[in-house]
């Protein structure tokens, strides 16, 4: 069952005009209604956003409301999530190459639970505010590709299986986004005439094109460019030759998951039970956080290896426990520590 959002303790923002005095008598404005409120999601969390309408009380000043330009340009209209989270999601997919298991991860990280189909439709979003700047960045750079010609990396995901596909054409060396578009299927007469067929008509010429080298983008490149180069994208062929290492490592993280949850549960109930003012245990205490906290890092393909560094962490922790193992024996001034035996029990619980 899906959960209400606790609103209680989230933080409230609110937005006046810029103008704090009529442009008509120049006396001070006055504070109308709200004009509208929202839960906004942005990249700081999650925000009550209250945007108030102020107006001049002269009854010969024309009733205007004046609102504040900054609240109306926080996020698009009927959207609750901020430009800023929009851009970040983009970015992260577009230029970062980031799936969108990667890309949840991410805002997990951030306290911003987004589900993967949400996260779809915010890229969307993002293409669709993407395709509205795109006539007014190519006529900036046009001087540029009569010149250079272009260079064109094509991009096409399906997060979910059966579902729409995103493609996006970019120009390599620029980085600059050409044509976006959402196809039903990935059929190269589909892809040929979408996405290969705009970029010809722009009427600069094509020097080459890089690509996953999907089947269908192979065979739409040599239907609508027949003499351009295609090359493979190196970031995809890094990412596919590290996937089986990748595994290794999430079934090796797994492994030491299963094993440590096996043997915390007992030390923090021993702990647990131990008396509170006992210092050891309350520096076990920390042992059994940091090892909580070292469980729960994610890996992100091809480089960032979980596994790897649970096992580091897995190492430096043991190191450390051993240290104070060792210095079970040197003598305390403190009158208080009392219950060493069941401390060191749990530190032997934990070593073991
Ligand atoms: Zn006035």
């Amino acid at each position: 069952m899906r959960k209400a959002k606790d609103n209680k303790n989230i933080l409230k923002r609110y937005y006046r005009p810029t103008i704090t005095t009529c442009p008509r008598c120049n006396t001070l404005l006055h504070r109308h209604w709200t004009l509208w409120d929202k839960y906004l999601i942005t990249l700081d969390g999650r925000i009550h956003i209250f945007s108030l309408g102020y107006s001049c009380n002269r009854r010969r000043c024309s009733r205007v409301i004046y609102r504040s330009d900054e609240a109306e340009h926080l996020s698009p209209k009927g959207s609750s999530f901020g430009f800023d989270v929009i851009a970040q999601i983009g970015w992260w997919r577009f230029w970062d190459h980031r799936t969108l298991d990667e890309i949840a991860a991410l805002l997990n990280a951030k306290c911003l639970p987004v589900s993967r189909r949400h996260i779809l439709n915010l890229i969307g979003d993002f293409l669709a505010l993407l395709r509205a700047t795109q006539p007014a960045k190519i006529e900036a750079h046009r001087a540029y590709f009569k010149r250079h010609g272009v260079v064109i990396s094509l991009d096409g995901m399906e997060p979910e299986q059966g579902n729409e596909m995103l493609f996006v054409v970019r120009e390599a060396n620029l980085d600059l986004t050409l044509v976006a578009e959402t196809l039903y299927s990935s059929r190269a007469d589909l892809i040929s005439r979408h996405l290969l067929e705009p970029i010809k008509a722009l009427g600069f010429r094509i020097r080459a094109v890089i690509s996953d080298a999907d089947k269908n983008i192979r065979r739409a490149v040599e239907t609508s460019l027949p003499d351009c180069p295609h090359q493979a994208c190196q970031v995809h062929c890094l990412c596919e030759a590290g996937a089986p290492i990748f595994e290794a490592d999430r079934a090796m993280k797994t492994d030491l998951r299963r094993d440590l949850r096996a043997k915390l549960r007992p030390s923090s109930r021993a702990l647990s039970q131990a008396p509170q003012d006992d210092p050891q245990s309350a520096v076990l205490m920390d042992y059994c956080e940091a090892l909580r906290d070292a469980l729960r890092a994610d890996g992100i393909s091809p480089f960032k290896l979980a596994g790897l560094k649970l096992y580091d962490e897995l190492h430096r922790l043991e190191m450390s426990l051993r240290r104070c193992q060792k210095k079970r024996n040197t003598v305390s001034c403190l009158p208080c520590w009392t219950s060493r035996s069941s401390a060191t029990n749990t530190l032997s619980l934990i070593l073991n």
